[in-house]
């Protein structure tokens, strides 16, 4: 692919850049790290204003077909991922607009795309993803939560894990077991259903840094129209894997680390150590470059990514090969970062947490994306199965 942008392109991210710089100004202080907005109400309400900005200017319905309200192309929604993740920006659910919205344009019915499209691009409805279950994560087809139709509902009982903000969520998008006599597989149905629905409990879990981002869902004879599902009874597995590609591409992580290596060198040029400035020793030079490197070459995967994806030519794999970079530099970075901060690297909300404790929340989250949208371990069976053909152990 060619990597240089258009002058319609370079035009386009500079808007995105603009707005997001103003909106920047807006953020609250507590708006730390990607948990916050889960974690704290007025970064949720930045969160929905946010999402109200973008929806204005079309930018929630980027690269869609025009008939749904889309504009733009996949490289301008990349490039709006740019711009949100230097700035720090949300609202751009990331299970609405980033997973649902381009799984459904490919794989629901009409009736689904006009009736759940709109609401998205419109910034009105948020969503969560209810997949994992305590027994059912990097192999999520043994999954045991049923959804059984009856009429023309289906009637859902079990409970999910892992769900991250369930507890904010308007609408959550769900697979569950409809066949409990058929194999693997051929089981599983996807199925959206409204999280306001009689019978469902959400607990949250408690988090290590005092928060509580992520919840258990419990499902107690949950009935739901049965036309809510997208694709076919008990083939949801495709559908499955169609929204992990979108789930696990990631130009916001990218940026976002684009941004804290600015801060990163910044500290470095101001912070003395032995009387020089950290920025002097060839050691820390030599691994803020390296990082650098890294980050050039992530963005560049990143790039590749939409261009597949606009040619409808990305594999599972391409995913899974960026999602790997991302995440594992992302934790050499918060590694790295606290490590030079020394005992401050540890400071979360003093005047004396370097960067307002962005390296503190760095490090306690950097995991997060090594384990989530399917760990890394199971990212690299993918690429070794679907990419290199390499056999699978008896
Ligand atoms: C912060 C966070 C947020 C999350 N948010 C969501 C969410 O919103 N919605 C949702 O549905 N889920 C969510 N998840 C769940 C996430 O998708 C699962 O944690 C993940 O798929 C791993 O499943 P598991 O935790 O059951 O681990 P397990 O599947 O039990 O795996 C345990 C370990 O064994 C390894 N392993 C397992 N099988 C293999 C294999 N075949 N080959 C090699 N290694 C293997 C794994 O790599 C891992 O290291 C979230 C998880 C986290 C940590």
């Amino acid at each position: 692919m060619d990597f240089g942008l258009t002058e319609e392109q370079e035009a386009h991210r500079k808007e995105f850049f603009e707005v997001c710089k103003e909106l920047e100004k807006k953020r609250p202080p507590s708006f730390v790290g990607f948990e916050a907005v889960f974690e704290i109400d007025e970064c949720w309400e930045f969160h929905l204003h946010c999402a109200k900005e973008f929806a204005k200017k079309g930018w929630l319905a980027l690269a869609w077909p025009p008939e749904y309200g889309g504009t733009g192309t996949m490289m301008d929604r990349v490039l709006f991922a740019e711009a949100r993740g230097y700035h720090g920006i949300p609202g751009a659910d990331i299970f609405g607009v980033q997973m649902l919205a381009p799984t459904l344009l490919q794989a629901a019915s009409d009736a689904i795309k006009k009736e759940f499209l709109p609401p998205i691009a419109q910034g009105e409805v948020m969503w969560c993803e209810l997949w994992s279950e305590p027994n059912a994560g990097s192999d999520l087809a043994t999954l045991a939560t049923t959804a059984i139709k009856k009429g023309d509902e289906y009637v859902i009982n079990g409970q999910k894990t892992w769900t991250t903000g369930a507890h904010r969520a308007d609408w959550g998008f769900g697979v569950f077991k409809t066949d409990p006599a058929a194999r693997k597989h051929h089981n599983i149905t996807f199925i959206l259903l409204d999280m306001k629905t009689p019978g469902i409990t959400v607990r949250p879990i408690p988090y290590m840094n005092g928060g509580a981002p992520f919840d258990e869902v419990y499902f107690d004879d949950v009935h739901v129209p049965a036309k809510n599902i997208v694709g076919q009874e008990n083939e949801g597995w495709a559908v499955v894997n169609l929204l992990a590609g979108f789930e696990r591409s990631g130009m916001s992580e990218i940026m976002a680390m684009f941004r804290e290596l600015e801060g990163l060198v910044k500290y470095c040029n101001e912070t003395k150590r032995n009387g020089q400035p950290l920025a002097r020793d060839p050691l820390i030079r030599n691994r803020v470059a390296q990082l650098a490197c890294e980050l050039q070459a992530a963005r560049a995967i990143a790039y590749r990514i939409a261009d597949l994806q606009n040619r409808n030519e990305m594999a599972l794999m391409d995913a899974s090969a960026a999602k790997i970079f991302y995440s594992e530099l992302g934790e050499r970075f918060a590694f790295f970062a606290t490590d030079i901060a020394g005992p401050y690297g540890q400071v979360k909300t003093s005047r004396w947490a370097p960067m307002h404790g962005v390296w503190e929340k760095a490090f306690q989250e950097c995991f997060i994306t090594i384990i989530s949208m399917g760990t890394n371990e199971i990212q690299r069976n993918i690429i070794a199965w679907y990419g290199l053909g390499l056999p699978r152990m008896k």
